[in-house]
């Protein structure tokens, strides 16, 4: 298919391209109109929010280029996968791939909050005490690079189109960009878009210092997992302009240094958030008992 092509041909300038047109876009929105006025000095946020994702698009280009894509053709070519082994519709398995792949974004993040391991490196995204367009960039690399072999995995037992792939990871860093957005949305229609999508308003309570919030709304693009896994939220308790965001262990200016940002999955306090208590109490118990 001609469309495929030329996406698979320019796959890279055109992923680049829709990211850099949306985070303009979005950026100048939250100047004309923002939600929420901000805790800290946006210079200095900005330039190691972007720094940690200028790390990330080096190592995910760098060491896997275009994987999520090369292993779609593969699957394709070969006939691999779920969708191959039944004669469904070309429209069809387009819609079934997107949804499948929007499953696996929500079960993914699901994960990074319920393994205690997980949590510190996810801890990353959620320690930024403000919620912009930069907070949507602002991903520990150990995430990054996590996320790939999962979707390879999930794309190698599916066989979806490979338009779809194309559309998925075309759509990705845009959507990470808008569900971020500290911009004002009309009432009316953040309503009317949640029920399909995840508005910034609904990720936004994702990144309360309230653990129960935080562990709700986990939806990357729709919001209909969360609404069918029953860890949807409608809104924050604080409302949304006195909400705290962020966690509690790392809220000073220098916490939100490009080192610290590195360094922050092997700090030795946990915290409250991680889903699974267990792992918790045990992290617990492990340092009360080194400092005796
Ligand atoms: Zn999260
Ligand atoms: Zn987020």
């Amino acid at each position: 298919m001609p469309f495929d092509s030329f996406l698979i041909g320019n796959g890279p300038e055109i992923r680049l391209g829709v990211f850099a047109s949306t985070f303009v876009i979005i950026a100048l929105w939250e100047l004309l109109a923002p939600r929420r006025a901000l805790e800290n000095s946006k210079t200095i946020r900005w330039a190691n929010n972007l720094a940690l994702a200028a790390v990330n698009i080096f190592f995910v280009r760098v060491l896997f280029p275009s994987a999520v894509v090369g292993v779609a053709l593969f699957a394709d070519e070969r006939g691999v996968g779920l969708l191959h082994m039944f004669s469904i519709a070309y429209p069809l398995a387009m819609i079934l791939s997107l949804l499948a792949l929007d499953l696996q974004m929500y079960l993914t993040h699901l994960m990074f909050h319920a393994v205690p391991a997980l949590w510190r490196v996810h801890r990353v995204h959620h320690a930024d005490v403000d919620f912009d367009v930069t907070t949507g960039m602002r991903f520990h690399p150990i995430q990054m690079v996590l996320m790939v072999p999962i979707k390879v995995a999930v794309i190698f037992v599916l066989g979806p189109p490979v338009l779809a792939v194309l559309v998925f990871e075309t759509a990705f860093n845009a959507v990470l960009v808008f569900n971020h957005a500290n911009i004002r949305i009309p009432r009316a229609a953040d309503r009317a878009l949640r029920w399909f999508i995840v508005t910034p308003d609904v990720h936004r309570l994702h990144h309360s210092v309230d653990a129960t919030e935080t562990n709700s709304n986990f939806g990357f693009a729709l919001t209909w997992w969360d609404r069918l896994l029953g860890t949807y939220r409608a809104e924050p308790a604080d409302g949304h302009e006195r909400m705290v965001i962020g966690v509690d262990q790392f809220r000073t200016r220098r916490d939100s240094w490009f080192d610290r940002l590195l360094l922050q999955p092997f700090h030795d306090d946990i915290g409250p958030y991680a889903i699974n208590r267990r792992w918790d109490a045990a992290d617990a118990r492990r340092k009360a008992s080194a400092t005796h």
